[in-house]
């Protein structure tokens, strides 16, 4: 995997929810607009590529990405940001500062969410742990648990956020870490299975929670050949509720978003 190949200018989604095909509980019976900006893989990537980078020279870089958010929230403050893992490694950025700097300026832009990638323990849980105090938003994963290490109680399986009258719900999947991450870097985490964990995420997102709306932050990776992976596209084929699947670590470029048929025959992205 080409860590370098990251977020080309940041992805950004709208959906817009209206409230003929969902029940919401202003029940302004207007249409509303709810934007979600997301990121993925972005490996530590404060600066921009330089001009004589091949792929995407002069882009990038944390100082535009501000300033994009920034427009946008000014467009429509209904805006969720959120980013799904793999925040760190990547650049001398995160050898030096141990991922406190991205920490730091993700919680300036004002992230909502983020989910944990595999390379978000390369510094070992304790080096997570160690730059939480940095990050103003929440860390959402569903299917580690952290019970036996020294990140339990850092992290929750999700969170629910209300922008505009629209409850929208929010739950975070990692990737399997063994074969992938050494065990003494994330110890006693224990994987659970993700499309599992999904069915019991969604399930209290829409009947507890009552949300109109749910996202699943994920860095499973997209689509794997091997059946016995974990990735998004089957993700979307079995779950019944999620709406949007916001996908990192196989760093896969979509020019739109990918729209798969649910469990329930709707089609989801
Ligand atoms: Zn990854």
């Amino acid at each position: 995997m080409k860590r370098r190949q990251f977020v080309k200018n940041g992805v950004i989604s709208s959906a817009f929810v209206s409230t003929g095909g969902l029940t919401l509980s202003s029940c302004s019976g207007q249409k509303k607009h709810l934007t979600i900006l997301h990121t993925n893989d972005v490996h530590s990537h404060i600066d921009a590529f330089p001009q004589d980078y091949a792929d995407f020279p002069g882009l990038g870089g944390l100082a535009r990405r501000a300033a994009l958010v920034h427009k946008i929230r000014e467009e429509n403050p209904n805006t969720l940001l959120l980013d799904a893992g793999d925040i760190f490694q990547g650049t001398p950025y995160f050898n030096f500062y141990g991922g406190e700097l991205e920490f730091k300026l993700m919680s300036k832009l004002k992230y909502d969410a983020a989910t944990i990638g595999n390379h978000d323990f390369d510094n070992g849980i304790d080096g997570l742990l160690a730059q939480l105090p940095y990050a103003s938003f929440d860390f959402l994963i569903a299917n580690y648990d952290f019970s036996n290490t020294v990140m339990d109680g850092f992290t929750r399986p999700y969170n629910t956020y209300t922008k505009d009258g629209i409850k929208v719900g929010v739950y975070g999947l990692g990737i399997k870490l063994a074969g992938l991450v050494t065990q003494k870097l994330y110890n006693e985490t224990q994987y659970l299975d993700p499309y599992e964990i999904a069915t019991d995420m969604e399930t209290r997102l829409k009947e507890t929670e009552k949300c109109d709306l749910i996202i699943c932050l994920s860095h499973l990776g997209y689509s794997y050949e091997n059946e016995n992976r974990r990735d998004d596209l089957t993700l979307g084929k079995r779950t019944k509720h999620t709406d949007l699947i916001i996908g990192g670590h196989t760093h896969t470029f979509l020019e739109r978003p990918t729209i798969v048929t649910n469990a329930n025959g709707r089609d989801i992205r």
